[in-house]
């Protein structure tokens, strides 16, 4: 019998996208999936490090495993951010951990496997690499509706509290026709929603003479032929250009949400996290949004970043009720390592930081309350989305990425319309249109 492989995923979309990968990369070496951890040969744990919490679930999550389940001759595998960060150092910490996959390297996965596999030696693999995009289209994608379609790796903008430019490495863009190809085949068995997939979108491309720049893309892959649509994460405020606006105009196939990450209203704190815009430039970027019919605009916010007085965040108060975000995540600020914020201490005592998060939250619901509000009364096209439920209701997003409840009757799938009846500060509520 072949043997098995369950994969634990942590973090973000990247991390999705990058275990769909190895687990096509591994299918095809002729590893099986297991159902468990309990039951694989090989267990494999796609770490996050963006935050401490994140990184010291990960090392609980692998504890807890080769408590419970490692057998002697179970392989266990360290991936994701955690991986790059840590290097050699995870196989210090726990001598259960077998080998450390930084995620340029898990191209390589079914490789390292085998040789390990031979030769029983704890290895790690770590470092920048440039990629090879044509392993990816091996992905054994877990959903047959919404695709994460990967457009750039790594992240060149280092603001000063982030991990990800360490862990990911240099920006390097995919090659535009392999996404078009991608998406194209992806519409073709059935996907009806596409979402490219980079820490900024906005300079896809800028690293390549002939790739063109992240509107062309959009557009080209919104021109394709099929009912689907097709959105985009993350994008920077600094790099923002009309031309994503001009693109979403002229579609609709083109999704309304713009993931702005404004992370502080103060423009000291904002030069100090090395974000290249300030206040000003942001309010403007926001209002094009809102301009554009049907958007939503949501953000990520970092509270209690080092230094942040009660001031700065009331800036961050002030610009969160102007830009009335739809949505937003929030976070406490979290020291990590190697990165240039972390020589400036953490000098918000953990319970400010929690005190702004609540203000900063109850806001939220109020500007979420006042931009879902307007949408009652009104009908919607939505994506079903199979998985998400709440109350025997199904759930379907609007263009603008919002969620509508409502009755189904029947097993739904794919386009359908629905009359909003209702709002609240996180959703919408509504009833089909037969
Ligand atoms: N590339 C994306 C997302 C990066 S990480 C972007 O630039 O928007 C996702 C979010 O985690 C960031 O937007 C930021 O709000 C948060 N984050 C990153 N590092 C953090 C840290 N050290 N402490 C707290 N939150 C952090
Ligand atoms: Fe991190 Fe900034 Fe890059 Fe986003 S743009 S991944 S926050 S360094």
């Amino acid at each position: 019998m072949s043997m098995r492989f369950y994969i634990h995923t942590m973090g973000c979309q990247m991390n999705e996208y990058d275990s769909e990968l190895i687990s096509g990369l591994l299918k095809k070496e002729g590893f099986e999936p297991a159902l468990s951890s309990g039951e694989a040969d090989i267990v494999l744990v796609n770490t996050c490090a963006v935050r401490e919490l994140a990184a010291e679930k990960a090392y609980s999550y692998l504890g807890s495993i080769l408590k419970k389940d490692k057998k002697s001759e179970q392989t266990v595998v360290m991936c994701g951010c955690v991986a790059e960060q840590d290097g050699a150092g995870a196989l210090k910490r726990m001598n259960g951990i077998d080998l450390v996959v930084g995620p340029a390297r898990i191209r390589e996965i079914g490789r390292i496997l085998k040789i390990f596999l031979k030769n029983g030696k704890r290895k790690d693999f770590t470092g920048d690499l440039s990629v090879d995009w044509k392993e990816d289209a091996l992905i054994d994608r877990s959903s047959g509706e919404k695709a994460w379609v990967t457009v750039s790796k790594g992240c060149n903008s280092f603001c000063s509290y982030c991990v990800v430019p360490l862990a990911r490495g240099r920006e390097e863009s995919r090659p535009a026709e392999d996404i078009i190809e991608t998406a194209a085949g992806l519409i073709k068995t059935g996907y009806r929603e596409i979402n490219l997939l980079a820490q900024n979108v906005n300079t896809y491309g800028k690293d390549k003479k002939d790739a063109g720049g992240f509107p062309e893309l959009l557009s080209k892959v919104a021109a394709l032929e099929g009912a689907f649509r097709v959105g985009f994460k993350t994008a920077h405020p600094r790099d923002f250009s009309e031309k994503i606006l001009e693109a979403a105009e002229s579609s609709k196939k083109i999704m309304r949400n713009f993931h702005l990450p404004l992370q502080s209203g103060s423009d000291r704190i904002l030069k100090i996290m090395n974000r290249g815009y300030d206040t000003k430039h942001y309010l403007e970027v926001a209002a094009k949004v809102r301009r554009l019919s049907g958007s939503s605009l949501t953000t990520d916010i970092i509270v209690g970043f080092p230094g942040e007085t009660e001031e700065d965040f009331e800036g961050t108060l002030e610009m969160f009720a102007r830009a009335a975000f739809d949505s937003a995540y929030m976070f406490k600020y979290s020291p990590r390592k190697g990165t240039a914020a972390s020589k400036l201490g953490d000098s918000v005592p953990k319970g400010v930081k929690e005190e702004r998060l609540a203000r900063l939250m109850a806001l939220q619901r109020k500007t979420g309350l006042a931009s879902n509000k307007p949408l009652i009364g009104t009908v919607q096209e939505v994506l079903i989305d199979g998985a998400t439920r709440s109350g025997g209701k199904v759930c379907g997003k609007t263009l603008s990425e919002k969620q509508v409840f409502f009755e189904a009757g029947k097993e739904l799938k794919g386009f359908v319309r629905v009359a909003v009846a209702s709002a609240g500060p996180f959703s919408l509520k509504g009833e089909l249109v037969k």
